[in-house]
């Protein structure tokens, strides 16, 4: 049973514009109840120009934290008084904690999110294995260059629409920089490619990327998840390539960022993927 909220609840959650739409209360909340932790998780939407003043008037109070999202994680990085390497080499924070002495503290927990969804869906895939192709040039993509060398990948290829950007990336972290119309010559042998843009959101066009120029046995991954299935992996499965959705990578952040805030790993044995599918497809 849900525990009553009392003065001494613990506080935490996701800020972002727009945000009712976040599927992380869904996950936190879940977690919270099946462990019967005093906490609750909840979403916040700040307005476009108020980030810095948001994070001043929460730091030195008892909020743990807040995970972040479109469009503050570069702000949220420039928010914090101390910020972890991962969440330096992404430039870009999707996790602020809050230290009792007032101190603002950033994290990036999208990189261990995507390693953790590729280890999930795609078992017998090692990032050791070969290069990987990553389309885009955000802070998605720099959270995922970062992960994978730091697992060990022998080869980052940053593909993307404006090259300036690709070729700022792979200076800051190491790989090669493609346009966005060499991406053939990118995908070729090629042990994964994982699409980092937002392309295709807001009912703009999917991009047409050419796929079949990938190894039959490349791993391909969509940081997307509404659709689960988007046109993407909808042709890399038409392909008969294996697939890594972007819920798994979202869960898979969410996971660090929860013991982040209340001290202790999700419980096992909640079916959180269930609960946002049934969220995602009412
Ligand atoms: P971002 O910093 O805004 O970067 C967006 C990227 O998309 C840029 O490389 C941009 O290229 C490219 N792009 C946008 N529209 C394009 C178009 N029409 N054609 C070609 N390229 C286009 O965003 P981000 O934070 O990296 O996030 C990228 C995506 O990953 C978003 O959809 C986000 O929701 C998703 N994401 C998912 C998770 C998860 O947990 N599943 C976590 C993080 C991010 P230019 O440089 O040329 O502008």
């Amino acid at each position: 049973m849900r525990r009553p909220i009392s003065g001494a609840t613990r506080v935490a959650g996701v800020a972002g514009r727009p945000i009712a739409h976040s599927l992380s209360p869904i996950l936190h909340n879940a977690w919270l109840a099946a462990a019967g932790i005093d906490g609750v998780y909840v979403a916040l939407q700040i307005a476009q120009d108020g980030f810095a003043a948001f994070v001043e008037g929460l730091r030195s109070t008892s909020m743990a934290g807040v995970n972040v999202t479109l469009p503050f994680k570069e702000a949220a990085l420039a928010a914090a008084t101390e910020v972890h390497p991962r969440a330096r080499r992404a430039q870009a924070a999707n996790l602020l904690t809050f230290g009792p002495d007032g101190a603002v503290r950033a994290d990036n927990t999208d990189g261990l999110g995507l390693l953790a969804a590729f280890a999930e869906q795609a078992p017998g895939f090692d990032p050791k294995a070969g290069p990987v192709a990553i389309v885009g040039a955000g802070g998605g993509a720099r959270g995922a260059a970062a992960a994978f060398l730091d697992a060990g990948c022998p080869e980052v290829r940053v593909v993307n629409r404006t090259l300036d950007r690709a070729q700022a990336l792979c200076a800051d972290l190491g790989g090669r920089a493609f346009d966005l119309r060499e991406a053939e010559t990118a995908f070729q042998d090629a042990a994964a490619v994982i699409n980092a843009t937002s392309a295709g959101l807001a009912g703009g066009e999917a991009l047409d990327l050419p796929l079949a120029a990938t190894p039959g046995a490349c791993v391909v991954m969509d940081m997307v998840y509404k659709p689960l299935v988007t046109p993407f992996l909808a042709q890399a499965r038409a392909l008969g390539r294996p697939t890594v959705d972007g819920l798994a990578m979202l869960i898979g952040q969410a996971r660090p960022s929860f013991e982040a805030f209340f001290g202790q790993a999700p419980p096992a044995g909640v079916d959180v993927r269930a609960l946002a599918l049934k969220a995602l497809n009412p």
